[in-house]
């Protein structure tokens, strides 16, 4: 293992780009051409109404959810169940959201949605995620107000502010929905401590399309040993969604008006990372993006995945990441159109995102630190921290962009201008930092600072693991191969033009 280590780290510390011979040549990257049989703009969303109506009485998947509290029963007297809404944050294919309307229609109660808002001031409180959250949040309160379910925009830690609204509301019960961040996870005890003794609190993993208590109780070794594990039950889980309908009992006490335009106006945020242009907020924009993809790109994934210049990928991470389109539904209707690429993608999709919350949730102290890599990684990496290197940055040149590698250069560019980097390019971005910075522990922490800071789908197990596996070596079997896609022609495109 330790020469496979060592020959992976060196090799990669002495990786050379070479630019392909026909630099400068427009390299075909032609959308396919639609065909006559293009459906409708807007196919998606009817289809997946009729779906989910046809599977009303879909019945919940006990395994999905877990009790944090010992009460599994709501005490007389309440007047409504409330979902915290965390970490998906949309309205219909919400195992989680499902579940409280379940839960409230079987106590004739009303149903209520909550989300905790709280503005760190940090270089990561970028104005880019935060308007992404709350225009995805206008819209699921929208969607509320038409199916009679309350939503509320609580300003605070969930500690501070969700048991006193849950007690002044009388709410008899709590559903959440599962990220297995330190953070958010510390949420949940503080939660938890200050609730109410007979109030249950249920958990639903509506993230992952196989619940990742149930993929595995333990941490994983790589994807290989993880997938026959997903594989095994994944029948049980990739299921069709019921609709989440109009709710019949109201509350009395109705939620307080949102004021989005004030709660994106929060000092705390740093406005010089901005939106970007190519994805827009929210579940509707989410599902046209799939749907694109189904129309247009994804018969090209099989193929061309690898390449940045193609338009190869499906995109979605922001909206997965987000919560603002489910995993599972993204999966469904892939799976439906008996692509070539269905097997790849879903390889991406399910087993190699699943296993990013297999890492965080089961190695949750050092997902992010190099003592979470393993001990082989860490004495290899060790033993080549003091090789001489040819280049050094400082964090703020790498963040600038101002290398001598112009490929490097690009992809850190587009990803501080788009918010977004190609996942080929991501892995090369992130080897390139560990051979370029003094010590494999600054080499991490420039990688996900930079990552969480502009990509738009970033402070996500997907982006901890990313780093992690570029640079520590978890779950990775070496990587390289720079020819795999014309490196002058995303150069050219994506080049800062000052340097
Ligand atoms: C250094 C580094 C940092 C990364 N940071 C992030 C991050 O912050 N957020 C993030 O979502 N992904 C991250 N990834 C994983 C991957 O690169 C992105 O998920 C992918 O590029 C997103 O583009 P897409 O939606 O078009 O992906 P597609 O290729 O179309 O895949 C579909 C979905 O599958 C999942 N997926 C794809 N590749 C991976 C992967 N390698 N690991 C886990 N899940 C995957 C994503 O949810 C993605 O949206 C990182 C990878 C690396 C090497």
């Amino acid at each position: 293992q330790n020469s496979y280590t060592r020959a992976h780290v060196t090799a990669v510390m002495s990786q050379k780009r070479k630019a392909t011979t026909d630099a400068g040549a427009e390299k075909p990257n032609k959308q396919p051409k639609v065909s006559s049989e293009k459906k409708e703009d807007g196919w998606l969303q009817e289809q997946v109404l009729q779906q989910r109506t046809a599977k009303k009485e879909m019945k919940f998947n006990k395994k999905r959810l877990r009790f944090l509290t010992d009460d599994q029963k709501i005490k007389p007297g309440a007047e409504g169940v409330l979902y915290w809404m965390n970490r998906d944050q949309r309205v219909q294919d919400n195992w989680a959201l499902i579940h409280a309307q379940r839960l409230a229609l079987k106590e004739n109660l009303p149903l209520h949605i909550c989300f905790c808002l709280f503005v760190q001031k940090s270089k990561l409180s970028t104005y880019r995620h935060f308007s992404f959250l709350l225009k995805g949040l206008e819209e699921v309160s929208q969607e509320c107000k038409t199916l009679g379910i309350e939503f509320h925009l609580l300003h605070g830690l969930p500690g501070d502010v969700l048991p006193s609204f849950m007690s002044d509301r009388s709410l008899g019960a709590v559903v959440t929905d599962f990220l297995p961040l330190r953070e958010p996870l510390q949420w949940l005890e503080d939660v938890k401590r200050k609730l109410p003794k007979d109030t249950p609190f249920i958990q639903v993993d509506a993230h992952n399309i196989v619940p990742c208590w149930e993929a595995s109780p333990k941490q994983e070794y790589a994807a290989r040993t993880i997938r026959g594990k997903i594989n095994n039950i994944l029948t049980d889980f990739l299921t069709d969604f019921p609709l989440v309908e109009k709710h019949p009992y109201t509350a009395t006490r109705t939620a307080k008006q949102v004021d989005w335009a004030k709660a994106l106006a929060s000092p705390h945020l740093d406005k010089s990372v901005g939106e970007t242009e190519w994805a827009k907020p929210g579940t509707k924009a989410g599902m046209a993006m799939l749907e694109s993809f189904i129309d247009v790109r994804l018969k090209l994934f099989a193929t061309q995945r690898n390449d940045p210049n193609a338009a190869a990928l499906s995109q979605l991470s922001p909206w997965i990441r987000f919560g603002q389109i489910s995993a599972q539904r993204v999966a469904l209707q892939v799976k439906k159109t008996g692509s070539q690429s269905v097997a790849p993608f879903i390889e991406e999709l399910v087993v190699r995102r699943e296993l990013t919350d297999n890492f965080c949730y089961y190695n949750n102290k050092k997902y992010d630190s190099l003592e979470g890599a393993y001990e082989w990684a860490q004495k290899t990496l060790k033993d080549h921290a003091k090789d001489k290197r040819a280049y050094v940055y400082t964090r703020e040149q790498l963040e600038k962009a101002k290398t001598h590698d112009h490929l490097w250069n690009g992809a850190q560019f587009q990803m501080v201008s788009e918010g977004k980097m190609h996942g080929f390019l991501r892995m090369y971005w992130a080897k390139k930092i560990l051979e370029w910075t003094n010590s494999p522990e600054e080499a991490l922490s420039i990688a996900l600072y930079l990552n969480d800071r502009y990509s738009l789908d970033g402070q996500d197990p997907n982006g901890f693991v990313g780093c992690m596996w570029s640079i520590c070596g978890i779950h990775d079997r070496g990587w390289g191969c720079q020819r795999k896609f014309d490196v002058a022609h995303f150069e050219k495109k994506y080049r800062p033009k000052d340097l």
